[in-house]
């Protein structure tokens, strides 16, 4: 069928370049482009032995428009899927502009220096992908990815307003280490230290960080304790959903990681500000990074489930209706299958979906779209087939 530039070879990435490799009717070739070039290679040659998809790898620096365009002008893919950091979206997607070439990502973008989601830097682009005809599909991993095409396929399909969205994100999984982050700590940390934030009639609505506590007993998992996070899809649905009420975003943490993660703020390694050290500039979060266990190498050792989802409570025929779309996901089963933990698997998946309803044409419309704004069939479809099942229960236990 076609061609797939990858960009980036972390924990996502890896999953998705995995998922690719099953699929070789749809790619037939991709390009492994990221900074390491030594881990693309690694990963063509565990691979390629396996699979019909042909493997090319490459060395970039996406923070380069220039380098990239030159890349994708040598490669020709027919999509970009940007696996490598919120901070590369405008540059990759410039390059993409540059060479009429779709882009497909899995976070939005986010300057350096202030950790902020919003949309508002990738919506920037709408006019000029309308223009040159191609596709920029923001948000293809699984919060943001699957919570919007849950919400889609809900509106579509079950309800005729939904008022309320509650999208949970657990994670019962245990590494055995006292803290480390499941993917990309510096994107992680920046996320929970964040203040919190929902939207309710229209506004957001700040919360001091971990403010607002649940629990919740997930199915395959158990009770655990939940709090609300600002969460970068609450933006997009609240306009895309008709009906919206309120939105709100939750994610589990244990208390180990939440005791962790408080001293560590106290001691200002979680800050984003520069400092000084031995005459040179660092910023203490980097740091922390360096010295934390790498995402990839908890694969092995972590055991359990991730059970994420929504909860829609809205209106059809008249009649209040609540109805609960999750899927459960088993950390061991996923490093069996393609040697990462379930975190990276969630993501990694839906992003080869996302890359590969471009490819084939299935979802086709001109300019920057968020991932709710497609038909959600043949991705929950898809979801199905390539490893993310999902369920539904349509006597959920509500979040008050
Ligand atoms: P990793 O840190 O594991 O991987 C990032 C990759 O990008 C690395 O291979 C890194 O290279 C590469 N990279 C970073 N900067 C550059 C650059 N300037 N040029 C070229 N390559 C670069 O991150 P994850 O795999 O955990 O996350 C990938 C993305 O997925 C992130 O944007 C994250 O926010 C998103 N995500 C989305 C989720 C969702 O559900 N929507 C959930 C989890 C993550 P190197 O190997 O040299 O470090």
């Amino acid at each position: 069928m076609g061609k797939c530039m990858i960009i980036g070879c972390g924990g996502v990435a890896s999953v998705a370049i995995h998922k690719c490799c099953q699929n070789s009717e749809v790619f037939e070739s991709i390009m492994i482009a990221s900074r390491t070039k030594s881990k693309c290679d690694a990963l063509k040659e565990k691979l390629q032995p396996t699979t019909k998809t042909v493997i090319e790898t490459a060395k970039v620096n996406a923070d380069n428009v220039d380098e990239l365009v030159a890349l994708i002008n040598s490669y020709k893919p027919d999509v970009v899927l940007n696996l490598a950091l919120p901070y590369q979206d405008l540059t990759i997607m410039d390059a993409c502009l540059a060479t009429k070439t779709h882009y497909v990502d899995t976070a939005n973008y986010e300057p350096l220096d202030t950790a902020k989601f919003e949309y508002k830097w990738q919506w920037a682009y709408r006019e000029r992908f309308e223009k040159a005809g191609i596709t920029a599909l923001l948000g293809s991993g699984f919060d943001p990815g699957v919570t919007g095409v849950f919400s889609a396929y809900a509106m579509k399909h079950e309800f005729d307003e939904i008022n309320y969205i509650d999208i949970l994100d657990c994670n019962g999984g245990d590494h055995g280490y006292p803290f480390a982050t499941n993917f990309n700590p510096e994107i992680n940390i920046r996320e929970v230290s964040a203040k919190g934030s929902y939207i309710e009639d229209g506004k957001w609505v700040e919360t001091e960080p971990m403010e607002i506590k649940r629990v919740y007993n997930f199915k395959g998992v158990g009770e655990k304790d939940m709090y609300l996070l600002h969460h970068e899809e609450l933006e997009s649905l609240a306009l895309n959903i008709k009906g919206i009420k309120r939105i709100r975003f939750f994610m589990t943490f244990g208390q180990s990681y939440l005791t962790h993660l408080k001293c560590l703020e106290n001691v200002g390694m979680t800050s984003i500000e520069p400092i000084m050290y031995e005459g040179k500039e660092i910023v203490p979060l980097q740091f922390l990074k360096a010295v934390l266990p790498d995402p990839a190498s908890l694969g092995p050792r972590t055991v359990g489930k991730t059970n994420i989802g929504c909860i829609f409570r809205g209106k059809k025929d008249g009649k209040d209706k609540n109805y609960y779309l999750y899927n459960i996901c088993d950390h061991q089963e996923c490093y069996r299958e393609v040697g990462s933990q379930a975190i990276s698997y969630t993501t990694g998946v839906p992003a080869m979906i996302g890359a590969m309803m471009i490819m084939t044409g299935t979802w086709k419309k001109a300019g920057v779209y968020n991932i709710e704004e497609f038909d959600p069939d043949p991705f929950m479809e898809a979801l199905n087939k390539w490893g993310l099942p999902w369920e539904e229960d349509f006597d959920p236990t509500l979040v008050d």
